[in-house]
């Protein structure tokens, strides 16, 4: 009902639907975090629910993640030109959710080159008909001009791009909350963007894509940066503590309670009711921690 109710304004008055908040967060010389809503998707939001990176160098400028549809990236764009003149030349899609490889045909057609481990491009194949007919939902008539377009270099494990006197390691050391996520770390600036490996100030989503098992080393594996700023998936730029707090705590959290209910012979219609509330801060606890718990039953019933 909220949704129609949100579709029909859009479609009387169209001037409001481009309009969406992306913030601009300064994180170091010449990095920003652009947090996107921590909401649903929506008209409004053009499935950019989701936090993106971006660092300029002189040489031109690296987007960590392209926004979830055409006009997302276009409205990214804007957001960015306020700050770098810089053209975007490279865009890193950091892992399979719509809002990390959506918007590429856009910025394809402006000339960058995308970059994302192949488990990543895997991920995008399989899921990209399913994820269109969502996005539809979502954002009805502001999905125009979004078609599945797939990164044009792809790397197994780890891929270094040289750009303006800078290095970006790109490194996928295993799932997390999709199959193919990877974090970008760069030295010169103390900076790794995290995509959905870290969640901070809301809750994280295990979801069927997701892997219970891998998410925590895969989380390490990045934590071993010793990055002084961090600019996560879903929330603003933050510390490597704070990110341990409210993604990798959050999750041995989880595996713990959910392994010990196993161990006791209990049902999944008992894995809602584990102790989360050590988190309840996150937001979007009440909506999200008893699917969390469902979905690590299933998985770790297999472990
Ligand atoms: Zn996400």
């Amino acid at each position: 009902m909220i949704r129609t109710l949100v579709v029909s304004a859009t479609l009387l008055l169209p001037g409001l639907a481009t309009a969406q908040a992306l913030e601009i967060q300064p994180v170091t010389d010449g990095v920003w975090a652009i947090v996107g809503e921590k909401q649903q998707r929506s008209p409004e939001n053009l499935a950019n629910n989701a936090t993106f990176g971006l660092i300029a160098t002189e040489d031109g400028a690296v987007l960590v993640d392209p926004g979830g549809s055409w006009k997302g990236a276009e409205a990214l764009h804007a957001a960015i030109r306020t700050v770098t003149d810089q053209p975007v030349k490279y865009v890193v899609n950091t892992g399979g959710q719509d809002h990390r490889w959506l918007g590429n045909g856009y910025w394809q057609a402006q000339g960058a080159v995308v970059i994302a481990s192949e488990d990543a491009v895997a991920d995008h194949q399989n899921r990209g008909s399913i994820q269109m007919t969502g996005l539809a939902q979502f954002l009805g008539a502001e999905l125009e001009g979004t078609e599945p377009a797939y990164a044009s270099v792809t790397f197994d494990d780890t891929y270094t791009l040289d750009l303006g006197g800078m290095t970006f390691e790109i490194v996928h050391p295993g799932a997390a909350h999709t199959p193919g996520d990877s974090f970008v770390w760069v030295p010169q600036r103390g900076t790794v963007f995290t995509g959905d490996i870290v969640y901070v100030e809301r809750i994280l989503g295990v979801g069927e894509q997701s892997s219970i098992a891998e998410w925590p080393e895969t989380f390490k594996a990045m934590e071993a940066t010793g990055a002084t700023h961090l600019v996560p998936g879903h929330g603003h730029a933050t510390t490597l503590d704070q990110a341990r707090a409210d993604t990798y705590d959050y999750l041995m959290n989880l595996r713990g309670k959910i392994g010990a209910l196993l161990d006791e012979g209990g049902d999944i219609m008992d894995a809602p009711a584990v102790d989360q509330s050590a988190f309840s801060y996150l937001e979007q606890f009440d909506s999200l921690a008893g699917r969390n718990a469902q979905t690590a039953y299933q998985q770790m019933e297999w472990e």
